[in-house]
Order: structure tokens, then sequence, then C-alpha cells
């Protein structure tokens, strides 16, 4: 087969036997495309004789990729063999290609095209409207594609475990009470933290159960190779790898800990200004003009806006616990700055107790929560200062999963999000050639 045409289609054990001019639909010119097996045999699928005795021709449509602008259709002139094998119980066999299964509709480099396109980040929707195929066989062909890709999750030394949100918030109206009730819709995400894994696999909602029922399915071995396990500091995820990974050591991400503090923080203001002016915060209060400088950590203020800020809250704000509030996160912050300081024990005891005695002392109610909060995770937050292991990783993946959801707009099956977005971020992983 080295006729020129046949080389420019492109197709292997095809052969175009003529190409012409067409009108299209809309009137437009396309091109129509006439191919066939160049053999004039074929065997049988079922015994593997070969057999020249041609029983009928049929010709098929398949879609193929375009070419070119204009439109391209193909024409399959397939014919029909006898099989004349005494032995064989099949009478009669259609001729097919690797490209062109039997029954298949869409050659296999159509397919291979849609798959790619969406694995590259579109939409299902998109690619099918592009190449005017339907939702289901695009969706179908990008499966296929992702599950041969996709690795099963190696084991990593270190998990890491957080949530992201799925979709918008929903209001449901209970038809009883007659009542509207928020409702969001969480996944727990598993994360090799240690490796190069990148996303091992997500779970419905954000409980213990939903943890422990994905760690379990991974079986005993995988879960022993499990060392460290981060987590944000919510008390059901604790919960679910003490039962999960009783051998494991968990870590508490250090971010939520510093945002937890904030959170303090800005209530005290809130409350303050509360108390004090019966009203809500205004650009023209001092600690409203100050809200982001507090939140920011102090090496990132210069000395000239940490004075003003400073000043400007021990001149307008008489009652100090909102100063009060900002050292507690200063301190704790310190305290958590003994992971990149490498500090002997000694200084981390030190930094403790110097934390929570400055929260107990205050008597404010936001700084007795969060020093309780401290003490109830310390083993958590020790391990992260002598560790230094972090879910940074885990909300960097975040940003994938929103992304890839966000195209994914129109899954309504969890599994084929799930798909879609664990290819997303194991997508840098699989396309990094090896060293
Ligand atoms: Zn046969």
């Amino acid at each position: 087969m080295n006729d020129s045409t046949s080389i420019l289609f492109g197709m292997p054990e095809i052969a175009v036997v003529d190409v012409e001019r067409v009108a299209d639909d809309g009137g437009k010119s396309g091109r129509l495309v006439h191919i066939e097996r160049p053999e004039d045999w074929a065997a049988c699928p079922e015994c593997g004789v070969i057999s020249t005795s041609v029983r009928q021709r049929r010709t098929t449509r398949p879609r193929d990729l375009p070419y070119g602008e204009e439109p391209i259709r193909v024409h399959w002139h397939k014919r029909q063999f006898a099989c004349k094998e005494p032995l064989c119980a099949r009478k009669a066999f259609t001729e097919a290609v690797a490209e062109i299964p039997p029954r298949a509709r869409v050659t296999g480099r159509l397919c291979r095209a849609v798959a790619h396109q969406v694995a590259s980040g579109r939409s299902v929707a998109a690619v099918g409207r592009q190449y005017r195929l339907g939702w289901p066989l695009v969706h179908r062909h990008f499966a296929i594609h992702a599950d041969a890709v996709l690795p099963e999750p190696e084991p990593p030394h270190v998990l890491g475990i957080d949530e992201t949100r799925r979709g918008r918030p929903q209001w449901i109206k209970n038809e009883a009470t007659g009542r509207w009730t928020r409702t969001e819709l969480f996944e727990t995400n598993f994360v090799d933290l240690s490796g190069s894994g990148g996303l091992l696999g997500q779970a419905a909602g954000r409980t213990g159960k939903a943890v422990v029922d994905w760690l379990n399915t991974r079986g005993h071995a995988w879960k022993n190779q499990v060392r460290l396990v981060a987590i944000d500091p919510a008390a059901c995820y604790r919960t679910a790898i003490k039962q999960a990974l009783p051998h494991a050591v968990i870590v508490v991400d250090h971010f939520h800990l510093v945002a937890l503090a904030g959170k303090a923080l800005t209530a005290v203001r809130q409350r303050i200004t509360r108390e004090h002016r019966g009203r809500r915060g205004r650009a023209a209060d001092p600690e409203w003009a100050n809200r982001r400088r507090l939140l920011r950590g102090r090496e990132r203020l210069s000395e000239r806006t940490f004075t003003r800020m400073w000043n400007d809250l021990i001149d307008h704000e008489l009652t100090g616990q909102i100063l009060t509030a900002w050292i507690a996160k200063e301190e704790l912050r310190s305290l958590l700055a003994c992971a990149r300081e490498q500090a002997p024990r000694s200084v981390i005891s030190h930094r403790l107790h110097r934390f929570l005695s400055w929260c107990a002392d205050s008597d404010i109610p936001e700084l007795l929560t969060l020093a309780e909060t401290i003490d109830a995770w310390w083993p958590e937050t020790l391990a992260f200062i002598t560790t230094g292991i972090t879910n940074a990783r885990t909300e960097g993946t975040n940003r994938l999963i929103k992304d890839a959801a966000r195209v994914a707009f129109g899954f309504r099956n969890l599994t084929n999000q799930r798909r879609r977005v664990r290819l997303a971020c194991t997508h840098q992983t699989i396309n990094v050639p090896a060293a």
C-alpha cells in the first residue's frame, strides 16, 4: 500500500480507493473518502483460517478525525467473507481493522483525540461540540483513557488529608417544617506528601467514616507503609486516623493553626467594635483600618507600618484587647517557628508556656478558646514542630481540584468527577519522563 493518497490518509491497514468532492448538508463543499482493506482475503476471527470467498459487501460511515478546513466524510467499503473451514462454527465474518473494530462507528484515532482533549482540561461538552460527537461517547473514551493512565495509588510515607468544597452551597427546604437549611457538599482528598503520587484519591463528605473507609479499602500492607499523616485540625479526621492507622504519627497543619489565631484576633476586634461603638466597623475606625495589617506576620510589617498600627491601637482602643490578641497570635507563630529554627526541646517548652499563659492571663474568651484548642492538639502540633511536615502541597492540589471540578461542572456522577480530578492532579507526575 504505497499509493500517496493512502499515505496521506494515514490509517494503518487501510487503502484509499477514491476521494471525491461532495456538497455537504449546508450546501458547503466537503470531501468524501472511500476506503477499503487492500487485501482480497481475511482471516476468520473464530478459527484463523484465511478466506477469499466474499459473501457480500456493505458500506459503513465511520466518523474520523477532521483533516484540513473542509468537512471530510469516510465511506468504508467492507466485505463479508464466508468461513470455508468445515470445523468452524462461524459461517461468515466481516473484515475489520484495528482502527475500526467491529461495530465501531468512530475511528480509534478520533477516540484518542477526544480523550486527550478532555484529559488536557477541556469539558466533555465542548470537545463533543467540536467533533460533533455525543457527550456519552466522548466521556466513555475519556474514561477508558484515564483509567489506563491512572496508576493504582502507591502507599506514601507521608499522607496528607484535607477537604474541598464541591460546588456552591445549596439551600434545601425541609418539606415537613418548611425550614430552609444550607448544605455544603465536601470531598476529602488523600494526597501523597512524600513522593510523586499526587492526589491518591477522594471520598465523599468530610467525616471520619469517609476517611476510615477509604483507608481500609487500600488494605493492610498499604496502610502499614504510611508513617505520618498531615491533617487540618478537625477532630473527626484525627479520630479516624487513630482508628485506621494506629501506628502513624499525626501532624496538624500549621497554616490552619495560624489561621485559628487570626480568626480569634478578628473575633476580638469585631466584638470590641460592637461593644464600644454599638455598630459594625467602619473605615474611619483605627481597628478596622488596621484589620489586614493585624493579620499579617510581624516580620512582614515594616518598622514604620508596625509602629503606626501599634500606636493607633494604643491611642484609640483603650481596652488593649486587640493588641493582646495580636500578641497571642505572634506568640503562637513564634512557637510554630521552632520547626524552621530546629529549636531544642527547652525552647519549645518555653514558648509553649509563654503562649498558653499569655492567653490564660488575658481573660479574653476568644484567646482562652484558642489556647484550649492548641492544648488539645499539642501532640500533633509538636509533631509538626519536630517534622516540619505541612499540608501545603495538598492546598496546591486543592487549586487543581477546583479548576478541574469547574471544567467538569456537568458531572453529576461523582466517580466521573473524581476520575477527572485525579487525572488533572496526577498529570504532571505522569508526564514527567523517568530520570
Ligand atoms: Zn472460521
